[in-house]
């Protein structure tokens, strides 16, 4: 399917026709929420939609002359990001009347471009999983093939945008949240460098990993999300300092040099995925990119590091949910332990509580040497492979995910087999740098994505490459209506 068929709004030409008045905010407004309508009974991406809000926010940007980057352009924020707007649950019943005092930086500047927030999308609960199977609310579905997942944890986001319910829509990334799931769903998924997006407002599942990013049809589109966005928060003490420097997405890059780390790409892919990604480097090289090869040894302890680093920082991030501070307490108790032990046992879902408990063990005395320490020295080698490597290339080229979308049940009683899903996305969270993934083709009626990382801090550079890579790949196609 041509773009030009394609019914789908993105925001550049959204925009465009907003402004020569050949559409209203409100012309815009009303056909996403008719697409929601018809569609999320089947594919179960929305946690909640904000209708009259939505509705009534066209009517005032109507009133007043087009201002801001983002003016009438619809779009949805994961429910792990705080809106003072209905609830933010993070996709879990502890959380499920929550409703937030404030909004998270993002919405704020969202907001002050005149973008309408349309609602809030499905996620693992507080962030955790890869499928948004581990959602209290119900897993969602992949728009190409609603019996596979959409990847998670950012899954509703990802589905929504591909299935057309906004322009855009913004996710987390603590380990591949928002990349996994746009490569499932066809849609691209872009992680900033760690710092260069607030993170005041979300809901946090392990702070040192942690970045908000934006689910875009287009990296150009990516792009024009991350000036909205990005830039320094006195909120958020880990913001980078600076002005954010627009990516100069026209220009291509000349005789751009692509690291392929071979031997870690090499394992224990799916062949599909292995076909696809070296078509995609083929076409790269046709287009002028030379590919480099390039060694990353510490990589394939990525997944276990970050299932440390990760669950560490997850369970004490979650321990304010007792009841007390936060959400709704377990009425039966009479005593403070009680009452505790209860509110945590029956709020929280298995993959959580797993977490806690992994989380909690690798902190114990007598094994946090043997564990957190050792994985936070693993972290450093594998930047220090990172910056090896890019003193050699532009970018490094990944495949998004070792496997095309898998079946609802087919990994959740295996957690191992689950998190082997996140080996190529987690080395960008533990090196802090910038990734995106972006749709390369079909295998049969699943999509599958490629990826690409950049060397911290340099993300205009890498969307820049990015660009060019999705010109050069011409992915077109759009789920079924
Ligand atoms: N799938 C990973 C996990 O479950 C990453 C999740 C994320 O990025 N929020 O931890």
């Amino acid at each position: 399917m041509s773009n030009a068929q394609d019914p789908r709004l993105d925001i550049a030409r959204t925009s465009a026709q907003l402004r020569d008045g050949a559409l209203t905010p409100t012309g815009v407004v009303e056909r996403c929420l008719q697409r929601i309508e018809s569609r999320d009974a089947d594919l179960h991406c929305m946690t909640q939609v904000f209708a009259d809000e939505a509705r009534a926010r066209a009517r005032a940007l109507e009133r007043e002359a087009p201002r801001g980057a983002f003016w009438g352009i619809p779009w949805l924020a994961k429910d792990n990001i705080a809106t003072r707007t209905g609830r933010t649950t993070a996709g879990s019943r502890l959380l499920e009347d929550f409703r937030s005092p404030y909004d998270a930086t993002v919405v704020e500047r969202l907001d002050a471009e005149g973008a309408i927030l349309l609602g809030k999308t499905n996620l693992d609960e507080f962030g955790r999983g890869s499928s948004t199977e581990n959602s209290a609310f119900g897993a969602s579905c992949n728009p190409w093939n609603a019996e596979r997942v959409p990847g998670g944890s950012s899954g509703g986001s990802a589905a929504a945008v591909a299935a057309g319910y906004a322009a855009f829509a913004l996710g987390s990334d603590t380990g591949g949240s928002i990349r996994q799931p746009a490569a499932f769903c066809g849609v691209v998924g872009f992680k900033p460098t760690y710092g260069s997006v607030s993170r005041f407002g979300l809901v946090a599942f392990a702070s040192s990993l942690d970045q908000i990013g934006p689910l875009t049809r287009t990296v150009g589109d990516a792009a024009a999300v991350r000036v909205a966005i990005a830039g320094p928060d006195a909120r958020d003490a880990t913001t980078r300092p600076g002005a954010v420097s627009a990516a100069d997405l026209a220009a291509p890059p000349a005789g751009v040099r692509i690291g392929v780390p071979r031997r870690f790409v090499d394992e224990g892919v799916d062949p599909a995925v292995h076909e696809n990604f070296d078509a995609t480097l083929r076409r790269w090289t046709d287009a002028g990119g030379t590919i480099v090869d390039i060694d990353l040894p510490h990589a394939p302890h990525a997944v276990a590091t970050y299932y440390v680093l990760a669950t560490a920082e997850a369970s004490s991030n979650l321990a304010r949910y007792d009841g007390v501070r936060y959400t709704r307490r377990t009425a039966d108790a009479t005593d403070l332990d009680t009452m505790l032990t209860r509110t945590r046992t029956t709020g929280f879902g298995a993959e959580v509580t797993r977490r806690i408990l992994l989380g909690t063990f690798v902190l114990s005395s007598g094994y946090y040497d043997a564990y957190y320490r050792r994985a936070q020295k693993v972290r450093t080698l594998l930047r220090r492979d990172f910056d090896t490597a890019f003193a050699r290339c532009d970018v490094v080229a990944l495949p998004a995910s070792p496997t095309p979308p898998f079946r609802h049940g087919e990994r959740t009683a295996d957690p191992l087999q689950m998190y082997l899903s996140d080996v190529f996305t987690v080395p960008a969270n533990l090196v802090g740098g910038p990734a995106i993934t972006l749709p390369s083709g079909l295998v049969g009626d699943l999509p599958l994505g490629v990826q690409l990382y950049g060397a911290v801090a340099q993300d205009a550079a890498l969307l820049r490459v990015a660009s060019w890579a999705e010109g050069s790949i011409g992915f077109r196609a759009a789920p079924p209506a």
